[in-house]
């Protein structure tokens, strides 16, 4: 498709101009037109200026822009569609592309690229009086202008932020992102780089003397393996296809390369940046070549750039000095990234892309590391080694702060570790309202930390024990055995409390490495029971597992995960009967466990006085739950902004299922994030919730509200919501209901 072309374009990570001006060269090809001019959207002036025309080969940006309200193509900004001109000459009002086609070129068509309901740019296409704009050419120009949308808008921010660097490198910055785990702190930011993209490495000094040494030990690992593949290949499928590790193994040796890269390093340029520059170099020259042999040869020398760096990775990070107050910095960042920081050295992680749900998050909650994801074209390289502050209640980062803001916030941040201190007073106190109101407090638990988590916390139990999790770490399905190990841990950390073990979650965003198979919709797909059902032998392997493991404490409380119909929960709970069986007659002398089931699904809300005669309690998972109610991805950063539990609509279903399981004397928790948010204790005792499970990092916080409100505030926080009709409603009432209460510093680090 030929819009595919001109999006990549934008994407290359060059500055913008240099890309514009391709595209517009480009377009004016792939469209047959005879001019093609972008103006982009300067919004602290309101206008727009010209950032690439063919008609101005020498463009200097910013030499000529319009403004909405005076050129013909303000209208394009103004209605937010495009513009079909027959004849400019004969237009109501004057363009400036008239002057700069000299009136040879009056067919125009003018169109917006929108996002997020604002006109970032405007693209005009032009083509000679006699020649008409067609509807194919109109249909093509949408599609292309609908494609840009993301890419532009990155691009745009990217060249801000560049600009904004480069004016003023030792000013502080601030950038804006999303909370995957609340908290506040401040260090030294450690960035870590996605090797597979080269263009990402930044350009700096020397780090160490030994960087040559490292760099020969870098290129004889290399050079082992790839003569190793070379005989392998061979062997395989003979001579010919081997020919391209031989070239490798040239290169690699070579002037342009070797030599090239000892140089920059002697030059005091650090070794990753000398590579970079290296292989960019030889890229460069490649591509400029017409032929497809000679881009084959830039992306071999891509691909040589990528294993040396690998192989240096792996060599530099067993040596890597992490500061004591590291903050993590990483396009992605990975589970294994955080494994690798020292203990005790991490202090916050930033990231571009990533949710709140990531491994990477889950991991960070489980740690009590705050953590600011889905900052957009988050600058790694300029971020790297310096000081920053993350403020992961609001979403925000600040590079190099002032002197000021770092007093602030050095005073939350010992507000904050002073109020975790005051509160581990309340730890063995009674998870009761001021009018005695009692509501267990339960904890979250997917890795061993978690549990030990749980005790230091005072949690009462485990309320949601995500399965799932140890099954993510391996590379193959963890045997019965190894299943009942894990399992007889978190049984007895809490021998004589009921602990709610969930049955494998698997499928949508958390796959298992070795299970999977690609989905078109996978959130709507096959995962959870669905799957277990199908694969009953797993199903049958878990709960024999979880079974065996319940020896002696009899605690064992099994959760049914997605549960949509009726027909699962009696399928399930014949295959838990089954296995049970089996056990007892293997001689285990255990009791038949409890099963309940999540809701999650909005089908089984519903259905919800239907399911509640089949099992022996119920449990909200209500990260799911809202995200099939909001149909909104609970992973897609895209749309994080509409994905909030306290969506109206969430509660009234909430409220319905706490009423409907009462009135049949049903046990019913909340074990999603929504039961260990602050802001939502005094509504959710109010519904009438039994217990509630979560992170048990944030346990104490709810505990604290609890013994802060009586039930009666609580019922009236209920009465009060319910007739409310928007989030941000929700949001302002709760919030405000904890600051009129002192509790404000719950919700923000500092206040109250
Ligand atoms: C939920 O969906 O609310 C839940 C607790 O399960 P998970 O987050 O593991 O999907
Ligand atoms: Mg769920």
């Amino acid at each position: 498709m030929f819009w595919q072309a001109l999006v990549k374009i934008i994407e290359l990570k060059q500055d913008l101009d240099v890309v514009l001006s391709m595209f517009v060269k480009d377009t004016c090809k792939l469209l047959n037109i005879d001019a093609c001019s972008v103006f982009i959207l300067d919004d602290t002036e309101h206008v727009y200026t010209l950032s690439a025309s063919t008609l101005v080969p020498t463009l200097k940006s910013g030499m000529i822009y319009i403004s909405a309200r005076d050129d013909l193509l303000g209208k394009v900004a103004l209605r937010e569609e495009a513009l079909v001109v027959a004849d400019m000459s004969k237009a109501p009002s004057y363009s400036v592309l008239q002057t700069l086609s000299r009136n040879k070129l009056q067919s125009l068509l003018a169109a917006p690229v929108v996002h997020k309901g604002e006109v970032i740019a405007i693209i005009a296409f032009q083509l000679s009086d006699k020649d008409k704009i067609t509807e194919n050419l109109q249909t093509d120009v949408a599609t292309l202008c609908a494609n840009l949308s993301l890419p532009l808008n990155r691009a745009i921010h990217i060249e801000d932020i560049s600009e904004q660097i480069e004016d003023q490198p030792q000013s502080p910055l601030f950038f804006d992102g999303i909370s995957a785990n609340e908290g506040v702190q401040k260090g030294v930011a450690v960035g870590r780089y996605n090797i597979t993209d080269i263009e990402e490495i930044p350009d700096k000094l020397t780090q160490s003397e030994d960087e040559e040494n490292l760099f020969i030990a870098a290129v004889k690992e290399v050079k082992a393996s790839l003569k190793e593949m070379l005989q392998r290949i061979n062997l395989l499928v003979g001579n010919s296809e081997a020919s391209l590790f031989e070239a490798y193994l040239q290169m690699i040796d070579s002037s342009r390369f070797y030599d090239a890269i000892i140089h920059y390093i002697r030059q005091g340029i650090w070794l990753q940046s000398a590579i970079k520059r290296v292989v960019l170099e030889q890229v460069a020259i490649f591509e400029q070549m017409d032929e497809t042999y000679f881009a084959e040869r830039a992306s071999d020398i891509r691909d040589l750039g990528k294993r040396v760096l690998l192989v240096l990775e792996n060599k530099i990070l067993k040596k890597s000095h992490y500061a004591v107050d590291t903050v993590l910095v990483a396009s992605e960042v990975t589970a294994s990234m955080i494994a690798e920081v020292p203990k005790g050295r991490l202090k916050a992680i930033i990231s571009e892309h990533g949710s709140s749900y990531s491994h990477a998050a889950i991991l960070a909650k489980a740690l009590s590391i705050p953590f600011v994801t889905g900052i957009k074209a988050l600058p790694v390289s300029f971020i790297d080694g310096k000081e920053v502050i993350v403020d992961a209640y609001v979403g925000r980062i600040y590079i190099q702060p002032t002197k000021g803001l770092k007093t602030a916030y050095e005073r939350l941040i010992k507000h904050e570790s002073q109020k975790a201190v005051e509160l581990q007073a309340i730890k063995d106190l009674p998870s009761e309202t001021l009018d005695g109101h009692a509501i267990e407090l339960k904890a979250n638990v997917g890795l061993i930390a978690d549990l030990d988590r749980a005790v230091t916390q005072g949690a009462e139990s485990v309320g949601l024990y995500r399965s799932e999790i140890p099954f993510m770490i391996r590379e193959r399905f963890p045997s019965e055995d190894e299943q009942r190990i894990i399992y007889q841990q978190i049984l007895s950390t809490f021998p004589n409390k009921p602990v709610v073990l969930r049955i494998l979650d698997v499928g949508a965003d958390k796959t298992l490495p070795y299970f999977y198979e690609e989905e078109q919709n996978p959130a709507l797909g096959w995962r959870g029971i669905r799957m277990m059902l199908d694969q009953s032998n797993l199903f049958l392997m878990q709960i024999r597992a979880m079974l065996k493991a319940s020896l002696h404490h009899n605690n064992l409380r099994i959760l049914l995960p997605m549960i949509t119909t009726i027909e699962e929960v009696k399928e399930a709970k014949k295959l838990i009967r089954q296995a049970y069986k089996e056990v007892v007659e293997e001689g285990f002398d255990i009791e038949l466990p409890a099963i309940g089931v999540m809701i999650e699904v909005p089908a089984a809300a519903i259905l919800i006085d239907r399911i509640i005669g089949l099992v022996d309690f119920v449990s909200i998972g209500s990260n799911d739950l809202a995200q099939y109610i909001l149909a909104v991805d609970r992973t897609n950063e895209k749309v994080a902004s509409l994905y909030d539990q306290l969506h109206p609509a969430i509660i009234r279903v909430l409220y319905h299922l706490v009423k409907t399981t009462k009135k049949h004397n049903t046990e019913i928790s909340l074990c999603g994030e929504l039961g260990g948010n602050p802001l939502a204790t005094a509504l959710l005792v109010g519904m009438g919730f039994d217990s509630l499970s979560m992170n048990a990092a944030v346990l104490l916080k709810v505990k604290h509200v609890l013994r802060n409100v009586s039930y009666k505030q609580c019922r009236n926080v209920l009465k009060h919501v319910l007739k409310l009709a928007t989030t941000e409603e929700v949001h302002t009432y709760l919030e405000n209901f904890l600051v009129e209460n002192d509790l404000g510093g719950l919700i923000r680090a500092g206040i109250n």
